[in-house]
């Protein structure tokens, strides 16, 4: 399911020039979940692949100027219809939490992995995308056993005077519910 290279084998690669090695590979213990669209409130672009990749067109939005070269990533991004596009091996520090925190330890991006929800804080997840996070997040475990149910948690609980994904509309009862 996941290579030795951390790349998930059902994931479309399209890798990120965003991300740097972690200090310690044997210290994956974190599952991170998020939301993100561009425009924000849009789905089913490419812009999130382009906004990772650092090839969004500033132009063609004038939110994308805003944000065009803030050089960030995650390991994994799940749209709308199920698919799962891997930019970071999950070996690799992926550049997702920021300035974070959980369980009393800084620093998140080192020791964790972060998903992407094609989403908004607002709009209900597609059920294909419940499905789709739950099998590489079962994945996940098998793979790097430090991470556990209660060490999957949201950006906003790691950094919650930032951030506010995934939002109150992610069903965590349910994710949770397909998890066993
Ligand atoms: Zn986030």
């Amino acid at each position: 399911m996941i290579d030795n290279q951390g790349w998930y084998h059902t994931a479309r690669k399209v890798p990120s020039p965003y991300f740097d090695e972690r200090s310690d590979v044997n210290d994956i213990s974190l599952l991170v979940v998020h939301n993100i669209s561009l425009p924000p409130g849009q789905f089913g672009s490419d812009h999130i692949e382009q906004f990772f990749t650092g090839k969004l067109n500033p132009d063609e939005h004038p939110f994308f100027k805003v944000i065009h070269k803030m050089g960030v990533s995650a390991h994994c991004l799940i749209k709308r219809n199920g698919e799962v596009v891997q930019f970071v091996p999950f070996t690799a520090r992926a550049w997702h939490a920021g300035q974070s925190s959980f369980a009393g330890r800084e620093r998140c991006n080192d020791y964790s992995i972060g998903i992407e929800l094609e989403g908004t804080d607002y709009v209900a997840y597609t059920e294909e995308q419940y499905q789709a996070l739950a099998k590489l997040s079962q994945a996940l475990m098998i793979m790097y056993p430090q991470i556990t149910v209660p060490r999957i948690t949201g950006h906003q609980y790691i950094a919650p005077m930032r951030k506010t994904d995934p939002g109150l509309v992610f069903d965590w009862i349910k994710y949770r519910a397909l998890l066993d």
